[in-house]
């Protein structure tokens, strides 16, 4: 349940969504199955049954693709949008469970590793006795901050919250410097809201004013489940949401938060406390526990300004409302019921408009991958994952490697020397496929079975110690910054390398026995997307040893701001439910990935079959079936909230327009259906980048 700290890594979605960076996990759900819900389904590669073949692929790509399986898998009632991606999620989490329930037996023979995954995961489905513990649970947590006795101490009270994984006010850990990215230092960043962005406490629109007028009950009800009269809680909640709607307007937006440079201000500890001098930094660093540091990077330094403010005018009651109303939120999912169904009240069926709360086997599965990731993905991998895989990818990973080459070296628009640099990052792009060389240490965390709570706590406190550590530090670009049955991949620009977990090498990304063409379309088009990021709107301003660094010429430089303009004005125009535009800006990075990346994947595919007749397969060609085997890979149903939600907040276009908005751009995909001039998806002035 740890938040943290943003760095600039960009993903392939964004699957979970919660509100502050550590709500309960989204409702994942089980989509109904007939036979047995505990066996892993199969998930297809290419699937022709899938496709809507009334649509004419011209007219609407997505449709034709897609059209058959969106009618087929509504959204299940335990989620808030349920893709193919989701399927496969579902299946690694099928197979995390029989994991799970094999080592959760209280067998004395078991191995360290079982040991500690085995009863973490036995403690959080243990709802009998965390039923019976209720309140007393938090109690500790709770009397610290009761005995808070001056606005002074609330600084190390802070530390402590943060230290066991409860957000507030702000965010602190180590951050790679963005100027010299072999190093970590310690970073401190905008933090302590509740709603899912600083517009939710700030903007008309109705689709913020709504969830702002619904939050206070919400709050108020969960201080009332801690014991508080309705009275109390009630006025408690208006406090909650007048500290973070001040601590809102200092935080940086989320289109300017993709600029690098407005979160990089480096200074001195005593500017700091220039800064915000209200907070006892000294007090602050010294209880997380880090070692001792003189300069720091202050993300947004605005918001430690406005911050101080609030911490000036609001009296130290408040504040202790605050941080109690912060320890139960962030605690929610393993509190009694009553706790776990209030916060899906809000945050899964308000929010995000999910209708059930999911099976607590799922949610606890969740908890131990996220607090866990590296022992239980050790015991993921010896069941599922063979050498094969890691082979065929990073083969697949040097053919997109040798068409991002050629595209960069035809591009019409960039000069030699810029070119030559492009060349000079691509070619110091690491890859890491599959799970770490090095498995993470847990010997010194210790998980007490029958303790849900307590072991979440420690775990966060594991990993903060952990991250405390690294300040001052070389950066270690081996770690990985996702779990092996994670069905997602990144590229991180501080390191200059992208990243494939294990938990996305399978069907429908990757399938053994599937032919090259939807193999490309799907972890091809994939590792192309990864790539791109190196050189999308924010990877360009990062160099090939990950520091940011200018290394394009002006002319150069102002090219790609018109190419990119292009794209986040196509993407502006899409909409999602009740008219909410997709915001161009925002999604930038991503979509200039997915462009780029279907393109090159599309080279490689030619390279790859070159001088090979390839017959069609299910009446499709080779160009037709890597453009299908993109299409589904992104069949996707969501609820109204969800889509409102995302477009506020989630960098990744939706399904229907990673694909539609991708093909419109591309000849290649003209050609393949041969779709005349003015199609629907033929774009007249189609957008590139890369
Ligand atoms: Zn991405």
């Amino acid at each position: 349940m740890r938040f943290r700290l943003a760095a600039v890594a960009c993903v392939l979605l964004l699957a979970a969504l919660s509100a502050s960076a550590q709500t309960p996990p989204t409702p994942a759900p089980l989509p109904p199955d007939p036979t047995d819900a505990n066996k892993p389904r199969s998930v297809p590669g290419f699937d022709p049954g899938a496709l809507d073949r009334s649509a004419q692929p011209c007219n609407d790509f997505y449709q034709f693709a897609c059209g058959g399986w969106l009618r087929n898998n509504p959204v299940p009632p335990d989620r808030a949008r349920y893709g193919r991606f989701d399927e496969l999620t579902e299946r690694n989490q099928a197979t995390l469970r029989d994991i799970l329930e094999s080592v959760s037996k209280p067998d004395p023979k078991r191995n360290p590793i079982d040991l500690k995954i085995g009863d973490y995961y036995a403690s959080c489905m243990d709802e009998a006795t965390i039923e019976k513990k209720g309140v007393a649970a938090l109690k500790p947590q709770l009397d610290r901050i009761a005995a808070i006795k001056t606005k002074a101490e609330l600084a190390a009270a802070l530390a402590r919250l943060h230290n066991t994984g409860v957000s507030g006010l702000f965010r602190f850990g180590a951050q790679p410097d963005f100027k010299n990215a072999k190093v970590y230092i310690a970073a401190v960043d905008q933090g302590g809201l509740s709603l899912p962005d600083r517009d939710y406490y700030l903007k008309d629109e109705a689709r913020f004013a709504d969830v702002r007028k619904l939050y206070p009950g919400h709050v108020q009800r969960m201080l009332e489940l801690l014991g508080d009269t309705p009275e109390t809680a009630g006025r408690e909640a208006q406090t909650v949401l007048d500290i973070e709607t001040a601590l809102a307007k200092g935080a940086l937006e989320r289109v300017k938060r993709r600029d690098p440079a407005n979160i990089y201000h480096k200074v001195s500890r005593q500017e700091l406390a220039a800064l915000a001098p209200g907070v006892d930094w000294n007090a602050y660093f010294t209880t997380t526990g880090a070692p001792a540091f003189s300069e720091l990077n202050v993300a947004w330094p605005d918001f430690f300004k406005g911050a101080n403010e609030v911490l000036g005018a609001k009296g130290l009651e408040d504040w202790k409302t605050y941080l109690r109303w912060h320890t139960v939120h962030d605690s929610a999912p393993l509190l009694p019921a009553a706790f776990v169904s209030e916060n899906f009240a809000f945050y899964g069926k308000t929010l995000t408009g999910a209708k059930e709360l999911r099976p607590r086997w799922k949610r606890c599965v969740d908890l131990t991958d996220e607090q866990l990731g590296e022992a239980l993905g050790q015991r993921y991998v010896e069941k599922t994952f063979g050498t094969e895989g890691k082979e065929r990818t990073a083969r697949m990973v040097a053919a997109l490697e040798g068409a991002l080459q050629r595209d960069i070296k035809d591009l019409p628009w960039m000069t030699d020397t810029t070119k030559q640099q492009a060349l000079t990052k691509l070619a110091a792009i690491a890859n890491k496929i599959g799970y770490p060389e090095k498995w993470r240490d847990y010997s010194t965390l210790s998980i007490v079975r029958g303790d849900a709570l307590g072991n979440s706590e420690r775990a966060d406190a594991f990993e903060q110690a952990r991250d405390m550590a690294k300040i001052g530090t070389p950066v270690d670009p081996k770690e990985w910054g996702m779990t092996p049955p994670t069905v997602n991949a990144y590229y991180n620009p501080l390191e200059n390398n992208i990243n494939f977990p294990a938990g996305i090498l399978q069907p429908p990304f990757f399938e053994r026995t599937m032919d090259d063409a939807v193999n490309f379309g799907g972890i091809g088009a994939v590792i192309g997307h990864e790539l791109t990021h190196g050189f999308d709107d924010q990877g360009r301003k990062f160099g090939p040893d990950g520091n940011l660094a200018d290394w394009w010429t002006e002319q150069d430089a102002g090219e790609f701001e018109k190419r990119a303009s292009c794209i986040a004005d196509e993407y502006s125009e899409f909409t999602v439910a009740g008219g909410v535009h997709l915001n161009g800006r925002l999604t930038l990075g991503e979509n200039t990935a997915d462009n780029g990346g279907l393109r090159i994947a599309s080279m490689a595919l030619k390279d790859t079959q070159k001088g090979q007749a390839v017959p069609p397969r299910d009446g499709f060609t080779p160009a037709q079936r890597l453009f299908l085997g993109w299409g589904q890979i992104w069949c996707q149903n969501e609820t109204d909230e969800s889509a409102k939600l995302r477009a506020q907040v989630d960098p990744h276009s939706p399904g229907r327009y990673r694909v539609n908005g991708v093909v419109v751009n591309m000849p290649e995909f003209q050609d393949a259906f041969s779709c005349p001039k003015g199609a629907p998806m033929v774009k007249e002035n189609a957008c590139r980048v890369w």
